[in-house]
């Protein structure tokens, strides 16, 4: 097959490093067979490059953390309605809600889990989106009387946490544990206490990996996520005021966390839609401190994976990967680093080969935005190209993103 060309203003390569200037992407059979500098290696075949000198090349990005089967919307009816919907009334939202990931260049996502496992069943479906990859957890489990009622299904209280999983044969890649409670919109850093023990999470963990499966727990507070680090689980979901200790176990076990810090924020932005009695000043106080422990983990070494909780009030499918990425610039990261956190840990975590970041032998599957990366992470609402496997995807190009709920 013959080599092609892209001449890229700007190449953000996925790994963490320094932005390149002006290079020339050389693509052969659906790969990058060499990155250069552009400057140098013009000379060759010009009718065969794509001039790209104007835009910032950056690789697919991952959504660690959504929600499909829920709208963002304000609505309240709408937002009720999808809670107690079955399947079948949840697909149009759900194929919408892909679509909107889609277009914001999120080629693959990580769904946290609905009530009736209906986000996996549409992955599994003819209808599922043809240039995406999802992993979905499915049911989330919870104890009897906890939190997760909406996203899961209950251990009974006199059932152990493994026994009930074995029972249900569980299916896919992931399991999902739901173990704490929410925050309090209320109290600042208010605990919760931990849904089951280490022994039950040890437990799950083992059976879980017998059936290659990988174990995400929801956990916020100490004692929750300490004993789904000590227990070996793969990520932390949210982890907000987990404490130092827990980063640096996190860091040396080699724990994934997703952060969800927008998910947090946009709760004090839609107070009013929400309407409950939730103080302004603890949620901007929980968001604070938040930024401060993914300040922390940064410099600990702790593998963060860019999750949104989309679908979450106020919490927009795509879109929301903006406001998530700006969040972490103000917790001092660099673009390379948000962009590191928002593609290739997200790709790892999900056990995504095909999107490790831009290098050569790597698939040449990227995204385009016009403009220099101070545009960024901004112009990721108007990509100007999807790339698929060397070639411009049609499907971005024919279907132009346009939010209804
Ligand atoms: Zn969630």
């Amino acid at each position: 097959m013959e080599k092609t060309y892209v001449r890229a203003g700007w190449l953000i390569d996925g790994s963490g490093g320094p932005v390149q200037n002006d290079v020339l992407l050389e693509l052969e059979n659906g790969r990058f067979s060499s990155i250069r500098p552009a400057e140098e290696n013009l000379q060759q075949d010009l009718a065969r490059v794509t001039d790209l000198s104007h835009c910032t090349v950056f690789p697919p990005l991952v959504d660690s953390h959504i929600h499909l089967f829920m709208s963002s919307t304000t609505d309240r009816q709408t937002r009720e309605r999808q809670l107690v919907a079955d399947c079948e009334e949840l697909e149009p939202a759900i194929a919408r809600h892909l679509h909107y990931l889609f277009s914001h260049g999120v080629l693959a996502a990580r769904d946290g889990g609905d009530r009736g496992g209906c986000a996996e069943a549409f992955s599994r479906s003819p209808r599922m989106h043809p240039e995406m990859v999802l992993r979905s957890a499915g049911r989330a489990y919870h104890r009897q009387g906890r939190y997760g009622g909406l996203i899961g299904r209950a251990v009974p209280a006199d059932k152990s946490l493994v026994k009930t999983y074995l029972e249900d044969a569980k299916e896919g890649d992931l399991v999902k544990v739901v173990n704490s409670g929410l925050n309090s919109l209320h109290v600042f850093a208010k605990q919760t206490e931990p849904q089951f023990s280490q022994q039950e999470l040890e437990e799950l963990v083992e059976a879980a990996g017998q059936r290659g499966q990988k174990v995400m727990v929801h956990a916020n507070g100490r004692e929750p996520v300490r004993r789904a680090v000590a227990a070996g689980c793969h990520s932390i979901e949210h982890g907000f005021f987990m404490g130092e200790e827990n980063i640096r176990m996190m860091a040396e076990k080699g724990t994934y966390w997703v952060p969800t810090v927008f998910t947090m924020k946009a709760f004090g932005l839609n107070l009013d839609a929400n309407r409950t009695t939730a103080d302004a000043k603890v949620i901007e106080k929980n968001v604070e401190h938040q930024l401060d422990q993914l300040r922390l983990a940064r410099e600990c070494g702790v593998r963060v994976a860019l999750g949104t909780d989309a679908g979450s009030l106020g919490v927009l499918h795509g879109e929301s990967m903006v406001e998530e990425m700006k969040l972490y610039k103000k917790a001092g990261y660099s673009l390379s680093q948000m962009f590191h956190a928002a593609t290739v840990v997200g790709a790892e975590m999900l056990g995504i080969d095909t999107f490790s970041g831009i290098h050569e032998g790597g698939r040449a599957t990227f995204l385009v935005s016009r403009g220099a990366p101070s545009q960024l992470p901004r112009k990721i609402l108007y990509l100007e190209a999807i790339y698929r496997d060397g070639k411009p995807s049609d499907l971005y190009r024919k279907n132009p993103v346009k939010h209804v709920d």
